[in-house]
């Protein structure tokens, strides 16, 4: 066998990122192999274990058939993966508003969003999207812990386009621009935001909406609904709600006719109360229907996973990404909380197939939202 060929095994084993035993093993490997899978550890405090996740039975089956086969080679050990994986952990959906110059209760700095992001990245958080998490679509390194971000009200210094000899070109200092510059120099921090706009003028430039809207779907982005012009919606009446989320709905397939507005952030984090919260989650206006998969509140606290027994995808909570009046529960309050208590945070096994968790886990999952994944239960 080639090198060519060990070496797509290796990349086979990243993308898998299971117990999977090599067919021809070769030292040298090993050692890439272990490099590989140690990206996220080494920027993060997770720390990696071995021997502790029980391989299931048909892995067990291809080590005895390669052992049968293989009788000239070396033995040839398992890689046994385990990073402390919890994919029943908590995830952070993350609330931003504005980026200004001047850092108030809703605006955020550009130095400090950068940094929030760098301090992220470095802890071994990953970007996913709103939509992938709701879906349990989670496909990131081992020992990482996914996070989402969101971003209310459509701002002009979220996306902001500047004119460079006669060409528009993204504001370096706006929210896009910053995540942006951060993708180019980090691709495996991921690039995914959701933007809740609200109307007439989403980011505030009428002439590039459309520009704008096509830019972020077509990069990772999503674009949310957050009403049409952003009353209260637990202060007017069922009508009226029907109206302001249709509307919104109607004026983005204006622009993106193939789009589908899949979520809502309240404004506020405000909704009609009991039976008639059925209003934000579906409903239709003058013919135009809507369907929120997600539903975000305001809220202070980390969500669940999306495999737990009490995950509710139509209420969902969010860290507010600010350190103003935060109350303790702001991002750097929740960062520090997961760093003294990281058995409570979401830690991905890398593999988007297989949900693992430790057995103290298995009681709080909801078989029913594994979606037909394959569940994996360590001892811990
Ligand atoms: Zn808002």
């Amino acid at each position: 066998m080639s090198n060519f060929l060990y070496f797509s095994d290796i990349i086979n084993l990243c993308s898998i990122g299971r117990g999977i035993v090599m067919k021809k093993f070769h030292f040298s490997f090993l050692i890439i192999v272990l490099l590989l899978f140690t990206a996220c550890q080494s920027n993060g405090t997770i720390q990696a274990k071995s021997n502790n996740i029980s391989t299931n039975p048909e892995e067990g089956k291809t080590q005895d058939e390669n052992s049968n086969t293989t009788t000239n080679e070396p033995t040839k050990p398992a890689i046994v993966i385990d990073k402390d994986a919890n994919e029943n952990g908590k995830v952070m959906i993350l609330m931003y508003h504005g980026i200004g110059e001047v850092e108030k209760e809703w605006v955020r700095t550009p130095e400090n969003f950068r940094r929030d992001i760098e301090v992220l990245y470095s802890k071994g958080y990953r970007l996913i999207s709103l939509m992938d998490y709701v879906n349990n679509n989670i496909k990131i390194e081992a020992g990482c812990t996914p996070v989402v971000m969101t971003f209310d009200d459509g701002l002009l210094n979220q996306f902001n386009m500047i004119q460079e000899d006669g060409i528009n070109k993204i504001d370096p200092n706006c929210a896009v621009g910053i995540l942006e510059d951060f993708y180019k120099a980090h691709n495996d921090f991921g690039r995914a935001a959701t933007f809740y706009v609200y109307y007439p003028i989403p980011f505030r430039q009428k002439e590039l909406i459309k520009e704008k809207f096509e830019f972020l779907i077509n990069n990772g982005y999503e674009i949310g609904n957050h009403s049409y012009d952003h009353p209260s919606l637990g202060k007017i009446t069922l009508e009226e709600v029907n109206k302001q989320l249709g509307m919104n709905v109607k004026s983005t397939k204006g622009y993106l006719p193939n789009f589908v507005v899949e979520s809502l952030a309240l404004p506020f984090g405000e909704a009609p109360k009991g039976d008639s919260y059925n209003h934000v989650v579906s409903g239709s206006y003058e013919g135009v229907e809507y369907l929120n998969k997600a539903v975000l509140k305001v809220g202070s606290n980390p969500a669940l996973s999306p495999t737990n027994k009490d995950f509710d995808p139509l209420k969902l909570p969010r860290v507010r990404a600010s350190e103003l009046n935060t109350a303790g529960t702001g991002i750097y309050d929740w960062l520090s909380y997961f760093e003294k208590n990281p058995e409570k945070k979401y830690i991905s096994d890398g593999s988007p197939d297989i949900v693992t968790v430790p057995s103290v886990e298995e009681a709080n999952i909801d078989k029913d939202k594994l979606l037909g994944k394959e569940l994996r239960v360590y001892n811990k």
